[in-house]
């Protein structure tokens, strides 16, 4: 310093004096200067919103020292990027101080966000000590009306989010209703406020089809159905075919479902829309109306007065055997009614509504159950294990009437089976009975309609596997 002031004393008068003006005019610079840059950071703040996790600059309310100015005369000379690196690094020095805790809290809130999985006997109380929060917490959200009609019931199991800030203070609560909708709890000052958001639900369709290898639960998986649509569907088919033994090598189906999505992520399978059914030879159709009801395509209801099979397929161990054998003799007989063979104790239907004229055991039949559906249908179920009905007692379709057994007069647990139409045997697989009731004629059109639109889409779907197929 003292060889510049010595060098400076040597310079000629007028150097001295066009030294000093310009030394003066460079203070004045360095003076103003920053005071203008603040100036611009203050408005940008005030006018801008603050994001959370992200540095800004604030002002400064203090006093500038002489060793920061210092530092501000070098970078007049250099790039306006340092310059704002520079004034930021000193500023946040100062903003720790001169902030309000409003505004630090604004920009700085950091919450600590964790999941808690709901135990056995967990009440909400309990959870929320587990979480580190206090009763009074509790007391405040359960004023809320959805936190008492769904928040107070929670389930073991069930994930609830819960936010805290810095304090330990709940801040925010995530609870999922169902796979849609979520209640969403939010802290507003000294309060709690409550919503429910719901995911975007879309549908999509779905084709599938298989033909029968070996049985229909095969065809089913291969066809990528779960087990709760392949039961759909022979539910769905369940009046008009006998699933248990009518089924052959070669037949064939093909289904539209939807399957249902919340924000693109998959939720489940939705219903069926259209399906057909090829059984040996012969072909069924079924579709889904607004109703929720399923008809033929020509609008006919799949629901009729008797299902074709007292039992369900997936019982009957029996493949594709036409040939029959008595039990007893071991012969081939045109014997009055239907076999079914399968475990002991599965359980056995009602093939339509009616009431049971006699429930009973002799050493022929065994435990057997006849039931009576109007003047001209009779059916009777033979070598029950159980009887689960009564004499007397009214029956709705498919209400389990007994369990599958080996009683009576037989080799080998079965349900002999028998449909008697006016007192005649009648092989209830192949009897002709009446036509179901049509869709009601105010409908017609319109079912008309969306059946020939969703039976087209199954046909496209059809013929395009068919030419991946070959
Ligand atoms: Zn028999």
């Amino acid at each position: 310093m003292g060889k510049i002031i010595t060098l400076f004393n040597l310079l000629p008068k007028f150097h001295q004096i066009a030294l000093s003006v310009l030394i003066c005019t460079l203070l004045f610079v360095v003076l103003i200067f920053p005071h203008g840059e603040k100036t611009t950071q203050r408005s940008a703040l005030n006018n801008g919103e603050y994001a959370l996790n992200t540095r800004y600059t604030v002002d400064i309310n203090g006093t500038k020292k002489p060793a920061q100015s210092a530092s501000l005369v070098h970078s007049t000379s250099k790039k306006r990027q340092q310059e704002n690196a520079s004034v930021n690094s000193h500023s946040l020095i100062q903003a720790k101080h001169d902030l309000s805790p409003i505004k630090l809290t604004t920009v700085e809130a950091q919450y600590q966000t964790e999941e808690f999985t709901v135990k056995k006997g967990d009440t909400l109380a309990s959870l929320f000590k587990r979480a580190g929060l206090s009763s009074k917490d509790v007391y405040d959200i359960t004023l809320l009306p959805n936190v008492k009609t769904n928040l107070l019931k929670i389930l073991p199991g069930e994930e609830i989010i819960i936010a805290k800030d810095q304090a330990g203070m709940l801040v925010q609560l995530h609870y999922p209703l169902d796979p849609i909708r979520t209640l969403i709890i939010n802290k507003n000052k000294d309060h709690y406020i409550e919503k429910i958001t719901s995911k975007k639900v879309k549908y999509n369709q779905k084709f599938a089809s298989a033909i029968i290898k070996t049985n229909f639960w095969n065809a089913g998986i291969s066809a990528s159905l779960t087990p709760n649509q392949i039961m759909q569907l022979a539910t769905l088919f369940g009046w008009d075919i006998d699933f248990a033994l009518d089924l052959r090598k070669d037949d064939s189906f093909s289904i539209l479902f939807e399957k249902k999505y919340a924000d693109g992520q998959f939720l489940k399978n939705g219903h069926i829309l259209a399906a057909e059914f090829i059984n040996q030879g012969e072909r069924y159709t079924a579709i889904r109306y607004t109703d929720g009801h399923y008809y033929s395509e020509e609008g006919r209801s799949m629901r009729k007065d008797f299902l074709r099979s007292p039992v369900d397929f997936k019982y009957v161990s029996s493949r594709f055997n036409p040939r029959r054998l008595h039990p007893v003799t071991g012969q081939v007989k045109a014997h009055r009614g239907v076999d079914y063979v399968a475990a002991i104790g599965t359980p056995i239907k009602a093939a339509g509504k009616g009431r049971v004229i006699k429930s009973s055991y002799n050493k022929y039949n065994g435990n057997y159950v006849f039931i009576k559906h109007n003047d001209t249908y009779t059916t009777k179920y033979l070598h029950l294990k159980k009887r689960k009905v009564k004499t007397g007692q009214t029956v709705k379709q498919g209400d389990i009437i007994g369990t599958l057994g080996a009683t009576g007069r037989i080799t080998g647990p079965h349900l002999h089976y028998e449909f008697i139409v006016n007192g005649v045997h009648r092989n209830p697989r192949t009897i002709k009975l009446p036509k179901s009731k049509p869709i009601a004629s105010q409908e017609k059109a319109q079912f008309l309609s969306l059946s020939q639109r969703v039976m087209a889409t199954l046909e496209q779907n059809k013929q395009v596997q068919l030419a991946y197929r070959d």
